[in-house]
Protein backbone atom coordinates (compact mmCIF):
# COMPACT_ATOMS: atom_id res chain seq x y z
CA UNK A 1 0.00 0.00 0.00
CA UNK A 2 1.30 3.34 -0.80
CA UNK A 3 0.79 5.52 2.54
CA UNK A 4 1.09 9.76 3.02
CA UNK A 5 0.56 11.09 6.00
CA UNK A 6 -2.60 12.88 4.68
CA UNK A 7 -4.48 8.93 4.39
CA UNK A 8 -3.31 8.90 8.32
CA UNK A 9 -4.97 12.34 9.00
CA UNK A 10 -8.32 11.42 6.74
CA UNK A 11 -8.68 8.30 8.97
CA UNK A 12 -8.05 10.02 11.90
CA UNK A 13 -10.93 12.45 11.06
CA UNK A 14 -13.17 9.91 10.20
CA UNK A 15 -12.64 6.45 8.35
CA UNK A 16 -15.77 6.27 6.34
CA UNK A 17 -14.26 9.64 4.79
CA UNK A 18 -10.78 7.83 3.87
CA UNK A 19 -12.90 5.11 1.98
CA UNK A 20 -15.25 7.34 0.24
CA UNK A 21 -11.65 8.99 -1.23
CA UNK A 22 -10.14 5.84 -1.86
CA UNK A 23 -12.75 5.08 -4.78
CA UNK A 24 -14.61 8.61 -5.27
CA UNK A 25 -13.24 12.16 -5.79
CA UNK A 26 -15.49 15.34 -5.94
CA UNK A 27 -15.83 17.40 -8.67
CA UNK A 28 -15.11 20.77 -7.02
CA UNK A 29 -12.08 22.49 -5.39
CA UNK A 30 -11.97 24.98 -2.77
CA UNK A 31 -10.14 28.21 -3.31
CA UNK A 32 -7.23 27.50 -0.60
CA UNK A 33 -7.08 23.93 -2.34
CA UNK A 34 -6.33 25.27 -5.51
CA UNK A 35 -3.62 27.86 -4.24
CA UNK A 36 -1.97 25.28 -2.44
CA UNK A 37 -1.98 23.72 -6.07
CA UNK A 38 -0.59 26.61 -7.48
CA UNK A 39 2.05 27.14 -5.37
CA UNK A 40 3.23 23.54 -5.22
CA UNK A 41 3.58 23.88 -9.26
CA UNK A 42 5.47 27.42 -8.57
CA UNK A 43 8.12 26.22 -6.20
CA UNK A 44 9.20 22.83 -8.40
CA UNK A 45 8.64 24.12 -11.57
CA UNK A 46 11.30 26.26 -14.07
CA UNK A 47 9.84 29.34 -13.53
CA UNK A 48 8.03 30.27 -10.48
CA UNK A 49 4.89 32.36 -11.90
CA UNK A 50 4.42 30.83 -14.88
CA UNK A 51 4.67 27.18 -13.63
CA UNK A 52 2.17 28.21 -10.49
CA UNK A 53 -0.09 29.78 -13.12
CA UNK A 54 -0.18 26.81 -15.20
CA UNK A 55 -0.76 24.20 -12.48
CA UNK A 56 -3.91 25.85 -11.57
CA UNK A 57 -5.12 26.29 -15.42
CA UNK A 58 -4.61 22.36 -14.86
CA UNK A 59 -6.55 22.17 -11.97
CA UNK A 60 -9.49 23.92 -13.22
CA UNK A 61 -9.59 21.89 -16.47
CA UNK A 62 -10.29 19.26 -13.85
CA UNK A 63 -12.65 20.78 -11.13
CA UNK A 64 -14.88 23.29 -10.48
CA UNK A 65 -13.77 25.82 -8.01
CA UNK A 66 -16.17 26.57 -5.52
CA UNK A 67 -16.53 30.28 -5.44
CA UNK A 68 -18.41 31.45 -2.85
CA UNK A 69 -19.42 35.62 -2.91
CA UNK A 70 -17.55 35.71 -6.50
CA UNK A 71 -17.58 34.75 -10.09
CA UNK A 72 -15.66 31.32 -10.43
CA UNK A 73 -13.37 33.44 -12.77
CA UNK A 74 -12.45 35.94 -10.15
CA UNK A 75 -11.61 33.32 -7.73
CA UNK A 76 -9.24 31.35 -10.26
CA UNK A 77 -7.50 34.95 -10.94
CA UNK A 78 -7.40 35.94 -7.23
CA UNK A 79 -5.88 32.96 -6.55
CA UNK A 80 -3.82 32.67 -9.57
CA UNK A 81 -1.72 35.68 -8.74
CA UNK A 82 -1.44 35.24 -5.62
CA UNK A 83 0.09 31.48 -5.72
CA UNK A 84 2.61 33.86 -8.15
CA UNK A 85 4.00 36.04 -5.66
CA UNK A 86 3.76 33.40 -2.89
CA UNK A 87 5.64 31.25 -5.14
CA UNK A 88 8.24 33.28 -6.45
CA UNK A 89 8.89 34.56 -2.41
CA UNK A 90 9.89 31.27 -1.32
CA UNK A 91 11.77 30.71 -4.23
CA UNK A 92 13.92 33.81 -3.82
CA UNK A 93 14.42 32.58 0.03
CA UNK A 94 14.44 29.03 -0.09
CA UNK A 95 15.64 28.45 -3.63
CA UNK A 96 14.02 25.56 -5.84
CA UNK A 97 12.41 22.77 -4.18
CA UNK A 98 11.56 19.44 -5.70
CA UNK A 99 9.66 16.34 -4.93
CA UNK A 100 11.29 13.39 -3.03
CA UNK A 101 10.85 9.83 -4.31
CA UNK A 102 8.82 7.36 -2.07
CA UNK A 103 10.75 5.17 0.45
CA UNK A 104 10.00 1.85 2.17
CA UNK A 105 7.88 2.03 5.22
CA UNK A 106 7.89 -1.30 6.22
CA UNK A 107 5.75 -3.55 4.23
CA UNK A 108 4.47 -0.17 2.42
CA UNK A 109 5.75 2.73 0.31
CA UNK A 110 5.92 6.02 1.69
CA UNK A 111 4.81 8.93 -0.80
CA UNK A 112 5.85 12.03 1.28
CA UNK A 113 4.18 15.63 1.19
CA UNK A 114 7.22 17.41 2.04
CA UNK A 115 9.47 19.61 -0.17
CA UNK A 116 13.31 19.08 -0.65
CA UNK A 117 15.85 22.03 -1.10
CA UNK A 118 19.02 21.87 -2.80
CA UNK A 119 21.01 21.62 0.97
CA UNK A 120 18.68 18.60 1.68
CA UNK A 121 16.21 20.33 4.19
CA UNK A 122 12.53 19.05 3.83
CA UNK A 123 10.13 21.66 4.24
CA UNK A 124 6.57 20.75 5.02
CA UNK A 125 4.57 24.14 3.81
CA UNK A 126 1.32 25.32 5.01
CA UNK A 127 -0.49 28.13 4.34
CA UNK A 128 -2.78 29.52 7.61
CA UNK A 129 -4.74 32.75 7.76
CA UNK A 130 -3.02 33.82 10.39
CA UNK A 131 -0.02 32.17 13.27
CA UNK A 132 0.26 31.83 16.70
CA UNK A 133 1.89 29.34 19.35
CA UNK A 134 -1.67 27.45 18.96
CA UNK A 135 -1.40 26.70 15.35
CA UNK A 136 2.12 26.18 15.14
CA UNK A 137 1.88 23.43 17.57
CA UNK A 138 -1.20 21.96 16.18
CA UNK A 139 0.96 21.59 12.89
CA UNK A 140 3.85 20.66 14.81
CA UNK A 141 1.95 17.42 16.64
CA UNK A 142 -0.04 16.51 13.31
CA UNK A 143 0.43 13.66 11.10
CA UNK A 144 1.49 16.22 8.46
CA UNK A 145 4.84 16.43 10.30
CA UNK A 146 5.16 13.23 13.15
CA UNK A 147 4.03 10.92 10.25
CA UNK A 148 6.89 12.52 7.63
CA UNK A 149 9.35 12.67 10.64
CA UNK A 150 8.94 9.07 11.77
CA UNK A 151 8.73 6.90 8.51
CA UNK A 152 11.66 9.83 7.02
CA UNK A 153 13.60 9.54 10.08
CA UNK A 154 14.81 12.98 8.40
CA UNK A 155 14.62 16.78 10.02
CA UNK A 156 11.31 18.35 9.02
CA UNK A 157 11.14 22.76 8.61
CA UNK A 158 7.97 23.48 9.16
CA UNK A 159 7.55 26.55 6.56
CA UNK A 160 4.02 28.86 7.48
CA UNK A 161 2.77 31.07 4.83
CA UNK A 162 0.86 33.88 6.10
CA UNK A 163 -2.01 34.08 3.85
CA UNK A 164 -4.78 36.45 5.40
CA UNK A 165 -8.62 36.30 6.66
CA UNK A 166 -11.05 34.91 3.54
CA UNK A 167 -13.68 37.11 3.58
CA UNK A 168 -15.77 37.82 0.55
CA UNK A 169 -14.70 35.41 -1.78
CA UNK A 170 -10.76 37.06 -1.13
CA UNK A 171 -7.49 36.61 0.99
CA UNK A 172 -7.28 39.60 3.24
CA UNK A 173 -3.05 39.96 3.40
CA UNK A 174 0.32 41.83 1.71
CA UNK A 175 0.18 38.79 -1.08
CA UNK A 176 -2.60 39.97 -2.47
CA UNK A 177 -4.10 43.69 -1.34
CA UNK A 178 -1.88 46.88 -0.78
CA UNK A 179 -2.28 50.82 -1.19
CA UNK A 180 -1.56 52.94 -4.33
CA UNK A 181 -0.63 56.64 -4.90
CA UNK A 182 -3.40 58.75 -6.30
CA UNK A 183 -1.35 59.82 -8.65
CA UNK A 184 2.09 58.24 -9.23
CA UNK A 185 1.01 54.02 -9.65
CA UNK A 186 4.04 52.66 -9.74
CA UNK A 187 4.44 53.60 -5.82
CA UNK A 188 3.09 50.74 -3.96
CA UNK A 189 2.92 50.81 0.18
CA UNK A 190 2.42 47.94 2.42
CA UNK A 191 3.01 49.26 5.63
CA UNK A 192 4.02 52.58 7.15
CA UNK A 193 7.94 52.97 7.00
CA UNK A 194 9.44 55.22 9.75
CA UNK A 195 11.67 57.25 7.43
CA UNK A 196 9.24 58.17 5.22
CA UNK A 197 5.43 57.84 6.55
CA UNK A 198 3.64 59.66 3.50
CA UNK A 199 0.79 57.29 3.63
CA UNK A 200 -2.88 59.85 3.29
CA UNK A 201 -5.92 59.05 2.93
CA UNK A 202 -5.29 59.89 -1.18
CA UNK A 203 -3.94 56.68 -1.10
CA UNK A 204 -5.95 53.67 -2.81
CA UNK A 205 -6.43 50.34 -2.03
CA UNK A 206 -5.67 47.90 -4.81
CA UNK A 207 -5.93 43.99 -5.31
CA UNK A 208 -2.66 43.04 -7.48
CA UNK A 209 -5.47 41.01 -9.85
CA UNK A 210 -6.82 44.56 -10.95
CA UNK A 211 -3.42 45.86 -11.74
CA UNK A 212 -0.65 45.24 -14.41
CA UNK A 213 1.98 45.05 -11.76
CA UNK A 214 4.27 42.35 -12.38
CA UNK A 215 4.26 39.70 -9.02
CA UNK A 216 8.76 40.85 -9.20
CA UNK A 217 7.23 44.20 -8.64
CA UNK A 218 5.03 43.45 -6.07
CA UNK A 219 7.16 41.42 -4.09
CA UNK A 220 9.94 43.93 -4.70
CA UNK A 221 7.98 46.74 -2.69
CA UNK A 222 7.04 43.84 -0.17
CA UNK A 223 11.05 43.58 0.48
CA UNK A 224 11.04 47.33 0.77
CA UNK A 225 8.33 47.42 3.39
CA UNK A 226 9.82 44.98 5.31
CA UNK A 227 6.24 42.41 6.16
CA UNK A 228 7.30 39.36 4.35
CA UNK A 229 9.29 38.37 7.61
CA UNK A 230 5.83 38.09 9.07
CA UNK A 231 4.59 36.34 6.30
CA UNK A 232 6.95 33.15 6.06
CA UNK A 233 7.84 31.63 9.32
CA UNK A 234 9.96 28.47 9.19
CA UNK A 235 10.49 26.31 12.47
CA UNK A 236 12.92 23.39 11.75
CA UNK A 237 11.57 19.76 14.23
CA UNK A 238 14.76 17.55 14.97
CA UNK A 239 14.38 13.99 14.12
CA UNK A 240 15.91 11.75 17.13
CA UNK A 241 15.90 8.15 16.51
CA UNK A 242 15.79 7.81 20.43
CA UNK A 243 13.15 9.93 21.19
CA UNK A 244 10.05 7.34 22.27
CA UNK A 245 7.51 9.85 20.45
CA UNK A 246 9.10 9.01 17.28
CA UNK A 247 8.94 5.29 18.29
CA UNK A 248 5.30 5.56 19.37
CA UNK A 249 4.67 7.25 16.38
CA UNK A 250 6.05 4.22 14.15
CA UNK A 251 4.26 2.12 16.32
CA UNK A 252 0.80 3.48 16.04
CA UNK A 253 1.13 3.72 12.37
CA UNK A 254 2.12 0.28 11.81
CA UNK A 255 -1.10 -0.38 13.66
CA UNK A 256 -3.03 1.84 12.22
CA UNK A 257 -2.41 0.61 8.34
CA UNK A 258 -4.74 -2.16 8.62
CA UNK A 259 -7.20 -0.12 10.09
CA UNK A 260 -7.09 2.01 7.19
CA UNK A 261 -7.07 -1.05 4.58
CA UNK A 262 -10.82 -2.06 6.18
CA UNK A 263 -12.13 1.71 6.32
CA UNK A 264 -15.67 1.23 4.86
CA UNK A 265 -18.44 3.89 3.83
CA UNK A 266 -20.70 1.66 6.29
CA UNK A 267 -18.29 2.63 8.90
CA UNK A 268 -20.17 5.13 11.51
CA UNK A 269 -20.63 8.39 10.77
CA UNK A 270 -17.53 11.27 12.72
CA UNK A 271 -19.54 13.84 13.52
CA UNK A 272 -17.27 16.18 15.01
CA UNK A 273 -15.31 15.86 11.79
CA UNK A 274 -18.18 17.42 9.86
CA UNK A 275 -18.02 20.65 10.39
CA UNK A 276 -14.51 21.45 11.79
CA UNK A 277 -13.41 24.82 13.00
CA UNK A 278 -10.82 26.27 10.20
CA UNK A 279 -11.16 23.27 7.70
CA UNK A 280 -14.50 24.09 6.81
CA UNK A 281 -17.89 21.59 5.64
CA UNK A 282 -16.75 17.71 4.72
CA UNK A 283 -17.40 17.58 1.04
CA UNK A 284 -19.47 14.08 1.73
CA UNK A 285 -21.86 15.88 3.70
CA UNK A 286 -24.50 15.59 0.76
CA UNK A 287 -23.91 11.77 1.29
CA UNK A 288 -24.04 11.67 4.92
CA UNK A 289 -26.27 14.20 6.10
CA UNK A 290 -29.20 13.66 3.50
CA UNK A 291 -32.55 13.17 5.00
CA UNK A 292 -33.22 10.33 2.66
CA UNK A 293 -31.50 7.34 1.37
CA UNK A 294 -28.51 8.07 -1.20
CA UNK A 295 -26.25 6.11 -3.04
CA UNK A 296 -23.04 7.42 -4.37
CA UNK A 297 -24.01 7.16 -7.80
CA UNK A 298 -27.13 9.47 -7.32
CA UNK A 299 -24.64 12.27 -6.54
CA UNK A 300 -22.96 11.65 -9.69
CA UNK A 301 -23.45 16.04 -10.58
CA UNK A 302 -21.13 16.23 -7.09
CA UNK A 303 -18.39 13.18 -7.08
CA UNK A 304 -16.55 10.84 -9.85
CA UNK A 305 -14.57 7.76 -9.29
CA UNK A 306 -11.38 7.94 -9.07
CA UNK A 307 -9.52 7.19 -12.20
CA UNK A 308 -7.13 3.90 -11.67
CA UNK A 309 -3.86 3.83 -12.49
S1 LIG B 1 -19.70 14.20 6.27
FE1 LIG B 1 -18.97 13.64 8.32
S2 LIG B 1 -19.40 11.45 8.49
FE2 LIG B 1 -19.50 11.96 6.32
S3 LIG B 1 -17.50 11.51 5.51
FE3 LIG B 1 -17.53 13.66 6.11
S4 LIG B 1 -16.73 13.71 8.18
FE4 LIG B 1 -17.31 11.60 7.75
Amino acid sequence: MIVTSQLFDIHDRCPRRLALERTHEPLTISATGLLYAGIEGGIIGADPCVSALDSIRAITSRFDVQSGDLAPISVVRHVGFMAEVISLALIRKFGRFSRIANTVFGSHEWQSNLFERKNGDLHRIFLVSYLDDDSLRSFAHSWGTVGELAALERDVTLTAVVIGAQRAGRRHSHWSRCFQHPVQKSALRFASRKRDDGFTKGWREVWREMTDISAATWLDKMGTDDVLPDLIQSRRVPYRPDDYRMVKAREDMFKIIPQMESASIDDPMRRSSCDEVGRGACVWQRLCWSPTPVELDDLDYLFRERATE
